[in-house]
């Protein structure tokens, strides 16, 4: 690895190692070489070009669509201390002019550019005079005339290596199955690019999928309270009126929820995205129009109240949480309403067959991919074309295994009727087959002579289809989507169909436990963390403020949180930490050691004393959320430190709680009820269908459990 690309990432970033193929792509570009990545968001592709552009000499040229996102970037690497700027319509005429001339004066080190800018016959001829680093050509797949967002300046981009033969190119994109990087290959002619494909897999999200029984919100709520308090995510609903409703519902209960969709002004959009960005905490309830280009790494969940339209939807709505590595939730409840929904949006549009029968497969395909009862990130994965060997631990399926019922017998039937007929027939023909239906085609074919015919009707239609769904979603039968959505077999149907291999499938209508508490960031249990938390972020927040970008320019979730873990407390310590770099050390560094040394300064005075803080307020008649605005604390953590108070025998229940004796009966006999070896209290607050708040439930636990 060259020297200096090492001590960029460590000095200017702040990051410790390259991740994965990191470091290999660097070197490639480093050594003048072409390279074509395909990396998932979150992967890190930006790294891969700012580090060479830094290392060799010149100014590195990077082509991104996203105007949006161009401001946002430049901001971040400035607060790293490169000198980097961006070429866009939104830049006065001033401005473009001054940027220019640095360019061509070698004052740059990047420089952000939108194609059609580039393509330019003026913007060339600035090129030619200035010394050029690299090319980095950001969301490739545009150049693809398939996928969805083809654009034209994109085929142009051809010219660079036309018009630079010398100077190395990097072709980036998140999505990409394998036609389309053929065309990225082709169109911008780096067929001898080295190519870099990483694994899809997202390993810190958590996969969960539960069909709706009862009402959606509740369970929605029940989630973001349980385990997303304080975080920001984001919902996505179908509709903008379910939007609306979604977003005022949150709001009535606490969170700040904001909607975003496509019957907004212009300016609230904006407004609220911002607030999204810059805010921490914030929840966006959005329609699918929410997401492109938006670049914010520490989205703790994703929600789903309605299934996406197919896996790439999923994917990567999904992805959109956990950008930094960092635990994070895609959860998602849906009903039949939704497919219903979904097939009537399909049968009404407008859009040629062709194409319908391709949208009809994807949305079986995400069928399929809710029913499952194996691992979902192995089955998320090989969607994508890419096998993981083992069950991934980290999803609904692998986390609290489901039921399921021996389907061994049904899967040959199926198997073999589609086998019989010929392997050219889609589901609804072949369940009529299955169940013996009377029906001219399938006399017309001579079908009904068939050993198959009528084998099936132990089953109903709607169970066949949910076979045949998850026999899809097993690889057990693929469809033919250039054809007629006709089934065929694939290989690895054959153990099952010769009945050498067992199949259960998952139960239908049985409603996964997908409440279970999924991993969090870290455990805020003990006040003294919670308050260094908060803190930490406060000093976050200010910085960010005063610098007029979002807070995780500043730092990370993760750099927080590893500062909570290591508490440094001088700068040479502070620059172990993973985002610390030195131009953040130097702007930042000292108010963040201030918050930590102060904090351990407190801790030593006396450990209980945000505890004791805390009483004494009580005690002098303020209420909890008097206390909990004038601490800076959440009302919950406040709840919390006057729960310790009535474990200590300090205070009496109701002097924090206003129960009366039968309501303390029901809770405590609740909490005994589900207790069982954990002080959890989710148990006890499904049990009680939510009618407590945990924070009465934790000051009841308290009261009776034995100090
Ligand atoms: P992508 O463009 O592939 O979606 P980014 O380049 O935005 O991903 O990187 C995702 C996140 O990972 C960023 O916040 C980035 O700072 C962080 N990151 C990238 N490379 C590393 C690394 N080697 N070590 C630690 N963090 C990294
Ligand atoms: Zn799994």
């Amino acid at each position: 690895m060259d020297d200096s690309a090492l001590n960029y990432l460590q000095n200017t970033f702040g990051y410790s190692d390259f991740r994965l193929q990191q470091g290999e792509i660097v070197q490639t570009l480093v050594n003048g070489e072409d390279a074509v990545v395909l990396m998932p968001t979150g992967g890190g592709k930006s790294l891969c070009y700012q580090i060479p552009s830094l290392v060799r000499n010149g100014t590195g040229i990077i082509i991104s669509p996203l105007i949006a996102l161009m401001h946002d970037q430049v901001m971040a690497l400035r607060q790293l201390g490169i000198n980097a700027a961006y070429l866009n319509s939104t830049l006065d005429a001033k401005t473009t002019r001054q940027t220019e001339d640095d360019l061509v004066n070698g004052k740059l080190d990047m420089l952000y550019v939108a194609p059609e800018r580039l393509t330019t016959g003026g913007f060339l001829n600035l090129l030619k005079h200035t010394t050029i680093s690299l090319f980095a050509i950001d969301e490739a797949h545009c150049v693809s005339q398939w996928g969805h967002d083809f654009r034209p300046d994109y085929i142009r981009l051809s010219l660079l290596h036309e018009q630079f033969p010398d100077i190395p190119r990097i072709a980036l994109t998140a999505t990409a199955d394998e036609k389309t990087r053929a065309e990225i290959k082709h169109r911008l002619a780096l067929e001898t690019a080295r190519e870099f494909i990483s694994s899809f897999d997202r390993p810190n999200i958590c996969y969960r999928i539960s069909e709706a029984q009862g009402n959606a919100r509740t369970a929605l709520l029940r989630f973001i309270q349980n385990e997303h308090e304080n975080d920001s995510g984001i919902v996505y609903c179908l509709s903008r009126k379910k939007v609306d409703a979604i977003a005022a519902w949150l709001t009535e209960k606490g969170f700040t929820a904001l909607p975003y969709h496509a019957g907004l002004s212009a300016e609230t959009r904006l407004t609220n995205q911002q607030r999204f960005l810059k805010e921490d905490g914030v929840i966006i309830v959005a329609t699918i129009a929410f997401g492109m280009g938006i670049d914010k790494p520490d989205v703790r969940f994703v929600a789903h109240l309605n299934l996406p339209k197919s896996m790439e939807a999923y994917y990567q709505e999904t992805g959109r949480a956990g950008r930094d590595g960092l635990p994070a939730n895609a959860w998602m409840v849906y009903g039949l309403q939704d497919v219903i929904t979904l097939k009537q949006m399909m049968a009404t549009s407008t859009a040629e067959e062709k194409y319908k029968q391709v949208e009809r497969h994807k949305l079986e395909t995400m069928l399929g991919f809710t029913d499952i009862t194996s691992c979902r990130r192995q089955s998320l994965l090989n969607y994508f074309n890419e096998d993981l060997h083992e069950a991934c631990g980290n999803c609904d399926n692998c986390l609290s295994p489901v039921e399921t019922w021996d389907a061994s017998v049904a899967a040959q039937k199926a198997l073999s009727c589609v086998h019989r007929t010929g392997q050219r027939f889609g589901v609804n023909y072949l369940v009529d087959v299955l169940t013996g239906k009377d029906d001219e085609r399938i006399s017309q074919f001579g079908h009904d002579n068939l050993s198959v015919f009528g084998i099936g009707k132990e089953h109903d239609t709607k169970h066949w289809r949910n076979i045949f769904r998850q026999l899809i979603s097993r690889n057990l039968l693929a469809v033919d989507v250039e054809g007629h959505g006709s089934l065929r077999l694939t290989e690895h149907c054959r153990a099952v169909l010769r009945g050498e291999q067992s199949l259960q499938l998952r139960k239908q209508n049985k409603q996964t436990s997908s409440t279970r508490k999924g991993r969090k960031l870290f455990n805020t249990s003990k006040a003294s963390d919670n308050a260094l938390w908060e803190a930490l972020r406060t000093c976050r927040k200010n910085m960010a403020d005063e610098n007029n970008v979002p807070p995780f320019v500043i730092f990370h979730d993760a750099t927080l949180s590893e500062m909570m873990e290591r508490q440094p407390h001088n700068h040479e310590q502070l620059l172990g930490i993973n985002g610390v770099g030195e131009s953040k050390l130097e702007k930042y560094g000292d108010a963040f050691l201030k918050v930590i040394n102060d904090h351990i300064y407190n801790e030593k005075q006396d450990p209980t004393d945000t505890v004791s803080e805390s009483l004494l307020l009580f005690r002098s008649g303020l209420d909890i959320d008097t206390i909990a605005a004038q601490r800076k604390l959440k009302p919950s953590t406040v709840y919390s430190h006057l729960a310790e108070c009535i474990e200590q025998g300090e205070l009496k229940l109701h002097d924090v709680v206003k129960l009366n004796q039968q309501e303390i009966n029901i809770i405590h006999e609740a909490l005994l009820n589900t207790e069982a070896d954990s002080r959890k209290l989710k148990p006890a607050f499904d049990a009680l269908d939510g009618m407590y708040d945990y924070d009465t439930l934790r000051c009841v636990q308290a009261a009776v459990s034995p100090a």
